[in-house]
């Protein structure tokens, strides 16, 4: 069973939704996950047993009593298993541990070139996940009857900075990914590692770490991950709304007004990618005559209040805003939030902001927050790790 096919109750006072209140301490004992779910005692700790079994919870000594007996409290083990997660940029890749409430254990920042191809990128990033994890378990945990230290491993979530079919894992014609096409991430993953690897956009990552560590109880979200390239993720129903095949929420090829036109990667012109997104203003840049290395040179221009670099932040947010506005009059979320490394951009978000409400009837702005993914760096791991630890929920 993969996670969309988990039962709709798996939300609401689901195994997930039950583990998560334990994790965010909202919950400590049985009797809390029944008040909070509205389940029947007898149910929750059918529900908690099983959790149990599975290495999910374990039982932390006695709680508080109101009267009779103390309540064995509950809570996420810290000390045993542990997802990996590898969240892939153009340049960099971040890598992590995080234990199974998807807090990060160990977590760094590796220079990744993605022109060197899946096979030389995947096998350095699944290896430093090992290291990860034997650094985790220590060497005392190491090689007891011959026992790998991966053994304390449950999964693998991947992000990819392009469409990836959801079914299959496999890549399908990303913009920046020469090689890639059509690369089954999860296959090649599976031959490396005996545990489940989950593959996934970049966009729908951020929008599963960020919803989960803001706004968990909000049931409608938009998230945009405006970096080198541009995308979306789409929070329905408090969970992560792939569409048929996976490419929900890929905004990256929406025309937007601009003139003149850019041509695009995809062989079409003035799509939002060719616009707004950081690779855009870069060659934007460097057309007009500023000579910018990158994205971060880009950036600094603007935080120097550079009019050429400044003027084009302001159409890349109008046209963001544009594509936004369709978005939020269709979907109806109760926050749209920005992340990726155009989010902190002031000029950008100033003009996206005034865009959406321009453009949106006042029903769906009227309480909408929009705001910045403010999670940091390790959003995106976040939500590998929670695409895992769903998957182990959901499948145990
Ligand atoms: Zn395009």
């Amino acid at each position: 069973m993969t996670i969309d096919d988990a039962p709709r109750d798996a939300l609401r006072g689901g195994p997930r939704e039950l583990l998560r209140w334990v994790a965010s301490g909202a919950a400590v004992s049985r009797a809390d996950l029944a008040r909070l779910s509205g389940l029947s005692p007898s149910t929750v700790s059918q529900r908690v047993e099983a959790l149990i079994s599975q290495g999910l919870l374990e039982e932390a000594g006695a709680g508080r009593s109101r009267g009779g007996r103390r309540p064995r409290q509950l809570a996420v083990p810290t000390g045993g298993a542990v997802v990996g997660a590898i969240d892939l940029g153009a340049h960099h890749a971040r890598v992590g541990t995080l234990d199974l409430s998807g807090r990060v254990v160990r977590a760094r920042t590796l220079p990744v070139r993605i022109e060197d191809g899946p096979e030389e990128v995947l096998g350095a990033l699944l290896a430093e996940v090992s290291a990860l994890v034997a650094a985790h378990t220590g060497p005392d945990r190491e090689a007891v009857d011959g026992a790998p230290a991966v053994a304390a491993l449950r999964g693998i979530g991947i992000g990819i900075p392009g469409p990836v079919q959801h079914a299959t894992g496999r890549i399908v014609s990303p913009s920046r990914m020469p090689g890639w096409n059509g690369f089954d991430v999860t296959a090649f993953c599976g031959q490396r590692v005996e545990v489940p690897v989950i593959v996934d956009n970049d966009a729908n990552l951020m929008a599963l770490g960020a919803h989960r560590t803001a706004h968990p109880d909000l049931d409608h979200a938009v998230y945009i991950k405006a970096g080198t390239g541009i995308g979306s993720g789409v929070i329905s129903d408090g969970r992560l709304h792939r569409g048929a095949q996976g490419s929900a929420g890929d905004i990256s090829h929406c025309r937007v007004v601009a003139d003149p036109a850019p041509p695009c990667s995809c062989g079409n012109a003035g799509c939002l990618e060719a616009v707004a997104s950081g690779a855009a203003l870069v060659t934007a840049l460097r057309d007009q005559g500023v000579p910018v290395a990158d994205l971060t040179g880009v950036i600094r221009l603007i935080d120097d209040g550079d009019r050429h670099a400044t003027a084009l932040a302001r159409q890349a947010g109008r046209a963001i805003g544009e594509i936004l506005a369709v978005v939020v009059n269709f979907f109806n979320p109760q926050v749209v939030a920005i992340g990726g490394r155009l989010a902190d951009c002031e000029p950008l978000l100033a003009s996206m902001r005034a865009t959406l409400y321009e453009r949106c009837l006042p029903l769906a702005t009227q309480t909408l927050l929009i705001e910045r993914v403010t999670a940091g760096q390790d959003v995106g791991i976040t939500g590998a790790a929670h695409l895992v630890i769903d998957h182990v929920v959901a499948t145990s």
